[in-house]
């Protein structure tokens, strides 16, 4: 079945063809917006598309549009239902990826803040990000993370993704996978796009909020599922880069990425290059998690009940064709 590809901009559903923004935007020449990715599942035996923690999504990008004086027109419980219609008008039946985004609408030269903003979601469909199959090689990179007296890692900024483009190219076109950033002060804040924990001595460390990463979902997710599935608990601190050597486990974790094993850093293999028991476990639970297999972490899950009688509404409310 063809999918219909239909984006919410400017306040309706429109084919996805037609959401474009003018090239004098604000955010198009000063990168002036916020985003959010979240997953969607697709559960072949419930027939069921389940989006992972949208909730959490939204609630994170009406915190960020704030911090470039944005204020959304819609709350995070509005925002969910946008997104399971968004889902349902495109007829997805296979993982999806939902990219929603708040940007600064004026019309202008100049960088200040002016009022006007909006908000716009579309859909891709999506499998791995990074390859999950596989333990990955990755680098430190040689570009430094922003500062959050630059421009705040934690806001999703458009613009602060720069940074995370200069980091994962490098990374690839030197041979690796993906790369590991540093911050100001030299300590391992995060992936290009994805939170870092390591695994020494059977308790899992991850970077604390204040080293200039996003205060990932994922990231808290792992934390909990470790203290609760596994009895692992997260210590909150500082990483040298010198530990990611000598790590008995790392992993990335993040939407996009679920979680990565990392077989090696600065070709240097993390254990013994393998993915360790911790992060096999736990990519195992986040997968049955996800998809809606275990009933107490169902409270994380939204359904689009992207059923064959839901689809054939959706159709007919879209008013857009194939
Ligand atoms: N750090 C960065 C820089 C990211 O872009 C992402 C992806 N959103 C993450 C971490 C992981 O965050 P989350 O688990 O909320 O997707």
């Amino acid at each position: 079945m063809r999918h219909r590809e239909v984006a919410f901009f400017e306040g309706s559903f429109v084919p996805l063809a037609e959401a474009n923004i003018n090239v004098m935007t604000h955010a198009f020449n000063y990168g002036t917006a916020v985003f959010e990715g979240i997953r969607g599942y697709w559960n072949a035996d419930d027939e069921e598309l389940y989006l992972f923690r949208p909730r959490d999504h939204f609630a994170r990008l009406i915190q960020n549009a704030s911090l470039l004086k944005m204020k959304l027109p819609y709350d995070a419980d509005a925002l969910c239902d946008l997104a399971v219609e968004l889902i349902q008008r495109n007829g997805y039946r296979e993982d999806v990826y939902i990219r929603p985004l708040a940007y600064k609408t004026a019309r202008q030269i100049g960088t200040k803040l002016s009022p006007g903003d909006d908000f716009t979601m579309f859909v891709v469909p999506m499998r791995d990000y990074v390859d999950t199959s596989r333990p990955l090689a990755v680098s430190v990179s040689s570009w430094r993370r922003v500062e959050d007296n630059a421009i705040p890692a934690r806001g999703k900024i458009c613009g602060a993704y720069v940074n995370s483009a200069l980091a994962a190219t490098e990374a690839r076109d030197n041979g690796y996978d993906e790369a590991i950033v540093l911050n100001a002060h030299g300590k391992v804040a995060e992936g290009a796009a994805m939170n870092i924990f390591i695994a020494r001595n059977s308790k899992l460390v991850t970077t604390p909020i204040y080293a200039d990463i996003l205060e990932g979902i994922t990231r808290h997710t792992v934390v909990e599922l470790a203290r609760w599935e596994l009895g692992v608990e997260t210590d909150f601190r500082p990483i040298d880069r010198s530990e990611l050597y000598i790590a008995d486990e790392a992993f990335f974790c993040g939407t996009g990425a679920q979680i990565a094993a990392i077989g090696s850093v600065d070709r240097r293999l993390v254990g013994t290059g393998q993915a360790g028991p911790i992060t096999r476990r736990l990519q195992a639970i986040y997968g049955d998690v996800t998809r809606g297999r275990i009933g107490h972490y169902r409270k994380w899950l939204l359904s689009c009940r992207v059923t064959s009688r839901s689809l054939e509404s959706a159709s007919c409310l879209a008013g857009v064709g194939d």
